[in-house]
């Protein structure tokens, strides 16, 4: 938008019209914000209307989270920092609390964050105890030399950084721990012990236990926002995937696949099995068709998302954002938790495949 808007100011300068005119319209770059909580087969009827209206709150709390950052002029880093915190303190998505377990029965939780303007980025991988992981990932960014971290040397530069370290138990859910016992069930390995200062084993509701696996709910989150400065930033948060072994790292916190801003094209955060996001370089991929093809952002999100990740047998699906304001989502899944709004505009909050 901003870009779009000097452009036209300066053509209208040349044409004799004052250069206030650039003035104004440098501060009329409008605010957009685009959310997703992952994606899988999330279908109408498999879901409790309880559930669903928790889902749905969540959302557009996530994005009134957003709009007062970046109504109040605040940066689109700032808006997906307070976005993304208030989702890895929710238990319902699988990010910071509520972050599913692996094989070892341990939270392991990745991130990354990157600036469009600059395209400055920081991730963290394999982190156990640190509150936040997009602030350990901005962290990364603003005050080291590196881009990525991973384990106890991000969890040393996260204390380094006065970040909120939390005990490990702070992570557990009893679904997510169901979760990974009916995986490693199904894959015939051995039930961990639970987690010191967990709490006393309870019981969970089957019912969703069941649903959780059959939708392959991914819930990891993500977010692209645009501030009024015409900057556009992407950050993403997860805990990976269910039952995942060796250090497993997903696309979450790879740039380029996982997460992407870039003010030339466009910024985006994905959401689905991160084998696939990496090697197809999800993100960035999208934004090249933007720059470099000249497709819409809905056309490159579809093709990468329907044709190029379909054909590889990939699930999942994407949020993505240009500097124009045009906002677009895709996803080969049933579902996916999404929320989006404009300045001036409605809040859309959407899950199911067929809705707006
Ligand atoms: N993409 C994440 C990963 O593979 C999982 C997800 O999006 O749910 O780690």
């Amino acid at each position: 938008m901003l870009r779009y808007l000097i452009a036209v100011a300066l053509a209208a300068s040349t044409l004799g019209h004052t250069t206030a005119a650039l003035a104004q319209t440098e501060d009329s770059a409008n605010w957009a914000i685009v959310i997703h909580g992952g994606a899988g087969v999330i279908e109408r009827g498999a879901m409790t209307p309880e559930r669903e209206a928790e889902y749905r709150a969540a959302m557009a709390a996530a994005l009134a989270r957003g709009e007062a950052v970046l109504d109040g002029d605040g940066s689109a880093l700032d808006a997906i920092e307070a976005v993304i915190h208030g989702l890895e303190d929710d238990p319902l998505f699988n990010s910071g609390r509520g972050a599913v377990f692996t094989a070892a029965g341990r939270n392991e939780l990745d991130a990354s964050i990157m600036d469009g303007a600059t395209l400055n980025a920081g991730a963290v991988a394999g982190v156990t105890q640190v509150r936040h992981p997009i602030s350990l990932a901005r962290a990364v960014m603003d005050n080291s030399r590196h881009v990525m971290l991973q384990g106890e040397g991000a969890e040393t530069f996260a204390r380094e950084q006065g970040l909120e370290i939390v005990p490990p138990a702070w992570f557990f859910t009893e679904r997510r721990w169901a979760a990974m016992e009916q995986a490693l069930g199904a894959l015939g390995l051995d039930i961990p012990a639970r987690p010191e200062g967990a709490p006393a084993a309870a019981g969970v509701d089957h019912g969703e236990l069941e649903r959780d696996a059959r939708e392959h709910r991914f819930g990891t989150v993500g977010v692209v926002a645009l501030d009024r400065a015409g900057n556009i930033a992407a950050g993403t948060s997860t805990g990976g995937t269910t039952a995942k072994r060796w250090g497993r790292v997903g696309d979450s916190p790879i740039i380029g696949a996982g997460t992407y801003a870039n003010n030339a094209s466009c910024g985006v955060s994905a959401t689905g099995t991160g084998e696939y996001f990496i090697r197809l370089t999800v993100a960035s991929r999208v934004c090249a068709l933007v720059e470099l093809q000249g497709l819409s952002l809905q056309a490159a999100a579809d093709q990468v998302i329907m044709d190029e990740l379909r054909a590889l047998d990939g699930d999942g699906g994407i949020v993505a954002l240009t500097p124009a304001g045009e906002i677009a989502w895709s996803f080969n899944t049933p579902g996916m938790y999404r929320a989006r709004q404009s300045e001036g505009g409605e809040a859309v909050v959407a899950i199911y495949g067929d809705e707006d």
